[in-house]
């Protein structure tokens, strides 16, 4: 079976002996398809990732062989994401599943950018669902990442009618902000590319151009009877991002970290401390969210439509610069013709 895996610096496309169940429980599948993360973006680029690692974990796939209590069938159309949580340790008791040892342990192998992939018993049981008919492939490949976003609007307790502004609007700022739509929030958008802006507003996301911030949060301020937003979600990794939160968020906010930045900048203690904000983190889902990412797919309450280029595995190397180079929003690698 081909996949493609990390060798200095590069994703390499390989020819490696095909993997089988041999006994095990629970199934091989054939990936139809996996999304690029950029969570596989950052393994990559800052070396996280050793080589021989095949990436990709938001796949879409047909059971091939399986071994399971479950009721999934030889020949079904799955959705599966990596990582499960033992339920059970004071993280998990605290829902903070994605700090979980079992959770980050866990995952799929060899990787989701192969022909085939191992799904345990555990994935079945609790991070796989059967696709049904008139939802495309890509489509459902949003599973995993709208997981993560409605894991992040969760965290934040909002209060109905709230207004949200979504700082970054590359895929997942896009995502995130379908998320808060369905959920029946309000949503402001803001990016440096007007590219990004424009797409933004063409679906149904009232976005801006953040560059000059005093005009932007002039906007911002119109917009919310002088108060500022509810909550901001930092879907953007941006030095800069910081600041046009910091400016645009209501007196008593809330401020949630959905990325990484390049440095690690100290908090604004002064801020914090005297708006009253709340300054909150979120990674990665539980199958809870997961399971309420899948509905909203499902539903079509989603509209990820114009989000994704296709690539085939054999130009994987392409979808990965691409995505560098903010040529395009999201990469789906689509396993056979
Ligand atoms: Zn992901
Ligand atoms: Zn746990």
């Amino acid at each position: 079976m081909k996949v493609a895996q990390v060798e200095n610096e590069k994703i390499v496309v390989k020819n490696i002996d095909d993997i089988k169940l041999d006994g095990r429980k629970g199934a091989i599948v054939r990936v139809l398809g996996c999304g690029l993360c950029g969570s596989d973006i950052v393994k990559f680029r800052h070396k996280l990732a050793k080589n021989g690692t095949v990436l990709g974990h938001e796949i879409v796939a047909v059971i091939e062989e399986i071994n399971s209590d479950t009721n999934f069938r030889i020949g079904e159309k799955i959705v599966s994401s990596h990582h499960i949580p033992c339920f059970e340790c004071t993280y998990c008791e605290h829902e903070n599943y994605s700090m979980c040892s079992h959770f980050k342990a866990t995952n799929i192998f060899p990787g989701g950018f192969s022909e085939k992939v191992y799904l345990s018993e555990e994935h079945l049981k609790n991070v796989a669902h059967k696709v049904p008919e008139g939802i495309t492939d890509e489509e459902i490949s949003f599973y995993e990442p709208l997981g993560c976003c409605i894991r992040a609007i969760k965290r934040c307790n909002l209060y109905k009618n709230d207004k949200i502004l979504t700082i970054g609007l590359g895929s997942i700022g896009l995502l995130m902000s379908e998320g808060l739509k369905a959920l029946g929030y309000k949503v402001y958008g803001c990016d440096l590319l007007e590219e990004r802006i424009n797409t933004a507003n063409k679906n149904g996301i009232e976005s801006f151009n953040s560059r000059d911030l005093e005009t932007f949060d002039k906007i911002i301020k119109e917009k919310t009877n002088g108060y500022g937003v509810d909550a901001v979600f930092m879907t953007s990794g941006a030095d800069k991002a910081i600041d046009v939160a910091l400016k645009t968020v209501k007196m008593g906010g809330k401020i949630l970290v959905f990325s990484s930045t390049p440095n690690n900048f100290g908090y604004a203690n002064n801020e914090i401390y005297y708006k009253e904000l709340t300054v909150l983190g979120s990674y990665s889902p539980s199958p809870k969210d997961l399971q309420e990412s899948f509905d909203l797919i499902v539903q079509h309450k989603i509209n990820v439509k114009g989000c994704t280029t296709i690539y085939s595995l054999d130009n994987i190397q392409q979808a990965f610069d691409e995505t560098i180079s903010n040529k395009i929003f999201k990469a789906y690698i689509k396993m056979f013709e």
